[in-house]
C-alpha cells in the first residue's frame, strides 16, 4: 500500500526533534553533527537566536497579505540585495525551482519585449541541475530528472560544461541567454572554472546574450564570497537564488539587472506566498549577517581550516577519496570506484554525522557556515572514523 506521504523520496530513518547551531538531536536523544544543513539551507545553523526572534515577531504582526499589497519586509530585503549584488531589481519566491523558472521566463520575455521573440533558446549544461518544475528539468535534460516527464518544455541546448568550442557552436539566431551554476550541486560539487565563466560571459557580450546564473546552492556565502560568480570577478545578468537565503523558511529570488528585467511589467508573472512577510523577515536577518563581510572572512578562514583538515583525510584514506573538491564551505569528496556514496552517506550517519550524496560518486560537506571551529574538527574526526568503518565493511565483504 502506497504510504500517506507520496513515496518519492529515499529517507533515511532518523526523525529529529530539535537543532542547536551546527548539531540535530534525533527522537531517540542522539545528536547528529549537521555537515549537510539541509542541502545548503541552514546557513546560520540550526535555531540561531537571530532567526527565531526574527520569524515571532513577525509571526505576531502580520504573516500574509498577498502582492496585492505593498510589502515592507519585502521591499526592505529587495533592497538589501540590490545593495549588494549586480541587480536592481528581485523577484521573491518559495523555491529554488520557482527562481529558476522566473530566470527562464525573463529571458523570453526579454526578447520577446524586444521585438524579437523568436529568440527563446537557452543553452544549459550537462549534469545541470536547476529544480523540479517542468522547465527546470527540461532545462537540465538529465535522464533521471525527466524520464516519463515528457514531453518537455522545448528551448533548451545542453553542452558539456568543459566545452567552450561546443557553446560556440550552439549559439544561434534563437538564442536568448546562457544558464549554468558556477559549481554543480547535484551534479557533484564541479567547479566551474572562473575563466570558462569569463569567457561564457564574454561569448553572451558579443552576442548580446543573457547570462543567467544559478546560485541557489553555491550562492549566500557558501564559497566565502557572498555569490560565487565574484570569485570569477563577473556579474550576471539575471540569478537565481534560494536554499541559504530563508536559512530553513522557504525563500527564494531572481535577482536582474534593470535591462534583463525590462519586460518584467505588472501583471507578466506571479505568486501567491513569493516574498510574504514571514519569509522576508527571516530572509533580512539572514542576509544582515551572511553579507557582512566579516562574517564571509570567517567562512573564508573555516573554509581554509576544513579543505586543509579534508586534505589530510584523503592522504590518509587515499584508497577510499579520490579528491577533495569544491570551494569554500561547499566541498565534496568524490570516492574511488568500489566505494559506494550512498553507502559512506550511511556509515557517517551511523557515526553522528550527517552528509549529503551527489552525482559523481560524490559525498557533499556542507556545514553550516557560522560552524565552529571545534565543530568542524569533529566533524573530520567522524569523517576518519567513517573511512576506517567503510574500510573495515569492505574488508569483511571481500
Ligand atoms: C536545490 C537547487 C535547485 C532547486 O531548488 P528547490 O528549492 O528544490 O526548488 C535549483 N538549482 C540548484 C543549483 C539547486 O541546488
Amino acid at each position: 500500500m502506497i504510504s500517506p506521504v507520496m513515496p518519492t523520496y529515499a529517507r533515511a530513518p532518523f526523525e529529529f526533534e530539535r537543532g542547536e547551531g551546527s548539531w540535530l538531536i534525533a527522537t531517540d536523544g542522539s545528536k547528529f553533527l549537521d555537515f549537510g544543513a539541509g542541502i545548503a539551507v541552514n546557513a546560520l545553523g540550526h535555531a540561531h537566536p537571530k532567526l527565531v526572534a526574527a520569524l515571532e515577531a513577525q509571526a505576531r504582526r502580520v504573516w500574509h497579505v498577498s502582492n496585492l499589497y505593498e510589502i515592507p519586509e519585502q521591499r526592505r530585503l529587495a533592497e538589501r540585495l540590490v545593495d549588494v549584488t549586480f541587480a536592481d531589481t528581485v523577484f521573491f519566491t518559495n523555491s529554488g525551482a520557482e527562481a529558476m523558472e522566473c530566470c527562464i521566463k525573463m529571458a523570453r520575455k526579454y526578447w520577446a519585449h524586444k521585438g524579437e521573440p523568436t529568440r527563446n533558446r537557452i543553452i544549459t549544461f550537462k549534469d545541470a541541475f536547476h529544480g523540479r518544475t517542468l522547465a527546470t528539468i527540461s532545462a537540465a535534460g538529465q535522464e533521471k530528472l525527466v524520464d516519463g516527464f515528457g514531453p518537455l518544455l522545448p528551448g533548451f541546448d545542453q553542452v558539456e560544461v568543459d566545452d567552450i568550442e561546443a557553446v560556440k557552436a550552439a549559439i544561434g539566431p534563437e538564442t536568448a541567454a546562457i544558464m549554468i551554476e558556477p559549481i554543480q550541486g547535484e551534479g557533484g560539487i564541479r567547479v566551474v572554472p572562473g575563466t570558462y565563466l569569463r569567457a561564457l560571459r564574454q561569448l553572451c557580450d558579443e552576442h548580446g546574450l543573457l547570462l543567467i546564473l544559478d546560485e541557489i546552492q553555491c550562492g549566500m556565502g557558501r564559497t566565502g564570497a557572498l555569490f560565487a560568480h565574484e570569485n570569477a570577478g563577473i556579474a550576471p545578468d539575471i540569478m537565481g537564488v534560494a536554499k541559504g537565503i530563508g536559512g530553513g523558511f522557504p525563500l527564494g529570488a531572481c535577482l536582474a539587472t534593470e535591462e534583463a528585467a525590462a519586460g518584467m511589467v505588472a501583471g507578466t508573472h506571479g505568486s501567491t506566498y513569493g516574498g510574504n512577510p514571514l519569509a522576508c523577515a527571516v530572509g533580512n536577518a539572514v542576509v544582515e549577517e551572511i553579507a557582512d563581510p566579516e562574517f564571509l572572512d570567517e567562512v573564508k578562514r573555516k573554509a581554509g581550516l576544513l579543505r586543509q583538515r579534508l586534505g589530510a583525510l584523503a592522504d590518509e584514506h587515499g584508497d577510499i577519496i579520490a579528491e577533495i573538491r569544491g570551494e569554500g564551505l561547499m566541498l565534496g569528496l568524490r570516492l574511488n570506484e568500489g566505494f559506494v556514496n550512498g553507502d559512506f552517506v550511511a556509515a557517517a550517519r551511523a557515526n553522528g554525522l550527517l552528509t549529503v550524496p551527489a552525482g559523481a560518486n560524490v559525498v557533499r560537506i556542507l556545514p553550516p557556515l557560522n560552524i565552529s571551529d571545534d565543530d568542524l574538527a569533529e566533524g573530520v574526526s567522524r569523517l576518519d572514523t567513517t573511512c576506517r568503518a567503510v574500510k573495515a565493511q569492505s574488508g569483511e565483504a571481500a
